[in-house]
This record gives structure tokens, sequence and C-alpha cells, in this order.
């Protein structure tokens, strides 16, 4: 039915949009993990290469010392080789290696400068103590391999190397370089940018997703109403007018049903009475009826049409519902101001086979002929149109 289709519809829209979310989120999470993947690999990159050119510094340095043993006492005892030291070391200054040094642990294992990078300024020069947290240059000298220290402050990648000099298995000098790098803030930004906008279409789909739904029930609503009628509350007229294409004649018997003599009742305890009596029979034809299988329509003042579905190859239990609509209706009794009791009767039309016809109004006819025999044979009965 057509508006089934529009909620249904809706329903897919609905469906679709936590969907489309579900499916952002999961793009977002990728987003962020290319981004974190994508940072380790750029600084692998960048610290791979960096501990290359300080090996290439290291090697060359020790050409330099020659075959001595002792470095820390070629070195102070060599001007010149204190010189070209300092200045390979300075080669390794760049924008992001701030430091590059030698130290060596002296008798009392106290570290000391045996060349630094830096410009002459800020210059340490040979022999001065170095002041910092000795224990990793240490753990160098024990397991004589080389250290990379990382330390990880925001926006900023902050590493120091450290790479031993040995002779014969001792850990003479440490070269060392301190390196920091900007994460690649382009690269974050634009990410960050990409993730803002997947946020915001997140935000917008369930906004909308939320108005759908809410406009859905409100639909609902309105829909409902305009098809109820007000005083019995079973469908109206404009249920018949908007469905009876819709309707599937091949599945029920279609009954028409009327009052007997209801002007009279009218006539003789007065409108709201009548209107009270409408109500009771209406519910009585509701109570009669199968829920969610019959369809109950108040067409006319007095006037019902029962949609009751049969079995595929038999009308039998369409018309089990009918019969019992009918009895039930005779079994009630209307308790009257006056404290008397009024009985209703109702005639019926019935037209076992409405899908024999070419459209539901030729098949309401046909029932609706057969209430009228029933009228006319002396009404309180049921006349069944079978073709
Ligand atoms: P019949 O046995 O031939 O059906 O006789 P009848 O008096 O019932 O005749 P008919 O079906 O033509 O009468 C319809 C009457 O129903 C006319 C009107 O006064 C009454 N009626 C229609 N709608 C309403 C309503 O909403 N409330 C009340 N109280 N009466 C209504
Ligand atoms: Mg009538
Ligand atoms: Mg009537």
């Amino acid at each position: 039915m057509k508006s089934y289709t529009l909620l249904t519809n809706r329903f897919f829209l609905i469906l679709f949009s936590v969907v489309v979310t579900f499916g952002l989120l999961f793009i977002l999470y990728g987003v962020n993990q290319v981004q974190e993947q994508f940072e380790q690999k750029m600084l692998d990159i960048t610290t791979s290469d960096i501990i290359a050119i300080t090996k290439n510094t290291k090697e060359s340095i020790q050409k330099d010392l020659g075959s001595s043993t002792n470095y820390p006492k070629r070195i102070k005892d060599d001007l010149n080789l204190q010189k070209t030291i300092d200045e390979k070391l300075s080669t390794l200054i760049t924008n992001n290696i701030k430091y590059a040094y030698i130290l060596y642990k002296d008798n009392n294992g106290v570290f000391r400068f045996l060349g630094d990078g830096a410009s002459d300024n800020s210059k340490a020069f040979i022999d001065q103590k170095f002041d910092v947290e000795s224990s990793k240059y240490l753990q160098v000298y024990e397991q004589k391999k080389p250290l990379l220290i990382q330390h990880d402050i925001l926006q900023q990648l902050s590493i120091t190397y450290l790479e031993p000099f040995i002779v014969n298995s001792e850990v003479q000098l440490i070269l060392t370089i301190d390196f920091s790098i900007t994460k690649t803030e382009q690269i974050s930004q634009i990410i960050t940018l990409v993730k803002q906008i997947i946020i915001f279409i997140i935000c917008t789909i369930i906004a909308f997703g939320a108005i759908l739904l809410i406009q859905s029930f409100r639909y609902s609503r309105i829909k409902k109403t305009a098809y109820t009628d007000k005083l019995t509350n079973v469908f109206n007229r404009n249920y018949l007018q908007e469905y009876q294409h819709t309707i599937n004649l091949e599945e029920y018997i279609l009954a028409t049903l009327d009052i007997d003599h209801f002007k009279k009742i009218n006539d003789t305890y007065g409108h709201s009475v009548g209107d009270e009596i409408l109500k009771e029979i209406a519910k009585t034809i509701r109570l009669s009826t199968r829920a969610n299988e019959d369809i109950v329509i108040r067409y006319g003042g007095e006037e019902f049409i029962i949609l009751s579905k049969k079995q595929k190859g038999g009308f039998e239990n369409g018309l089990d519902v009918i019969n019992r609509i009918f009895k039930n209706i005779q079994k009630n009794k209307f308790l009257l101001k006056d404290g008397n009791y009024l009985y209703i009767t109702v005639s019926i039309g019935v037209n076992t086979n409405p899908e024999h016809s070419i459209n539901f109004l030729d098949a309401f006819k046909l029932a609706d002929a057969a209430l009228y025999n029933a009228k006319e044979s002396g009404r309180n009965k049921i006349v069944i149109h079978t073709s």
C-alpha cells in the first residue's frame, strides 16, 4: 500500500544512513591507522639516514685516530687532531641535528668532552665535564653497542643516538648525536582536515536520520488519524478511497453491514444514544474480527464494510467471521437510561468471491445488492451472493 511504500522507503533511508555512518566510522579508523603508520615510516627513514651519516663520520674520525689504542690520550695530545674532529662533527650539525659531540669516561667514571661540533660560543672545551644522567652511556660501555634513545614530545620527536668507538673490545669514546624532527606537519594537517570532514558528514547523516525518523513517526501518526473514524475507531471512507485499488480481492470475502431501523432508534432515543449504539456495534464488529487479517471500514452513517480474510480454496473461514459478527450483535443488548434494554439487529450482504469482479466497486455492488435483498426480505439476516 502507498503509505507502507513510503514508510518502507523511509525505513531503508534510515537503514542506509546507519550503514553509511558505520562505513564512515570505519574509514575514520582507517585514516587514523594510516596517519600513525605514515608517521612511523617517516621516522624510520629519517632515523636510519641519520644513523648512517653518524657511522660514516665515526669511521672517518677513527681513521684519523690511526692505530692508537688510547683514543682519549691521542686526542688530548694533538691540537690539530682536535680541530679536525671538531670540523668533522660540525658538518653533522643541521636544522634537525642540534648537537654532535664525542665523550669519554675518565678514571673516576665522569664523562668528559673530547670534541664538539657546536659553533664557537657554545662549544665545550676539551675535558669539560658532561653533566647528564649517565646510565645510558654506561649501558653503551657495557653492551658495546650503539643505542637509540627516543623522547616523544607532542609535535616533535627528539632522538639521542650513541655510537661507540671500540678498540680491543673496549669502548673508548662515544659519538653522540641529538636530533629532533618535527612530525610531518602538513600531512598531519591534511589528514586532520579529512577526519574533520568525515566527522562532519557523520554528524549530518545522524541529524538527517534523526529528522527522518521523527518525520516518519509523525507521518504515520497523521496517516493513522486521517484514515480512522473518530466515532468508532475503525477505518473511514478516506481509507477506502485511498486503498481500495490496492486491496487484493482474492484474499477476502466482502460484506456490507447496515443497522436495521436505525432512523427509528435515533428518532425515539435521540441522536446521542444513536451514536453510542454505533460505537458499541463497531466495537462488537472489531472484537469479532481478526485484528491483523480482517479490515473493517465505516463507509456510511451506519454502514460498514468487512473484508474478511479467507483461506486459499475456500471462503468458509471468512464466512465464519461474518456469522460471528452477526451473532454477537444479536446477543448484544443496550441498557437505556430508563432501565430498559434495547436489542439491535443488522442486515448483512456478502460477496464470497470479490475476485470475480473487475474492481472493488463492482465487488462492493454485488455485496450491497445482497444487503438490499436482506433488507427487502425482512432484515436481521445475512444474504450471501456467490458467483
Ligand atoms: P434500514 O433498516 O432500512 O437500514 O432502516 P434505517 O432506518 O437504518 O435506514 P437507513 O439505513 O437509510 O438510515 C440511516 C440513518 O442512520 C439515517 C441517520 O439518521 C442515521 N445516521 C447516520 N449517521 C449517523 C451518525 O453518525 N449518528 C447517528 N446517531 N445516526 C446516524
Ligand atoms: Mg443505511
Ligand atoms: Mg439502516
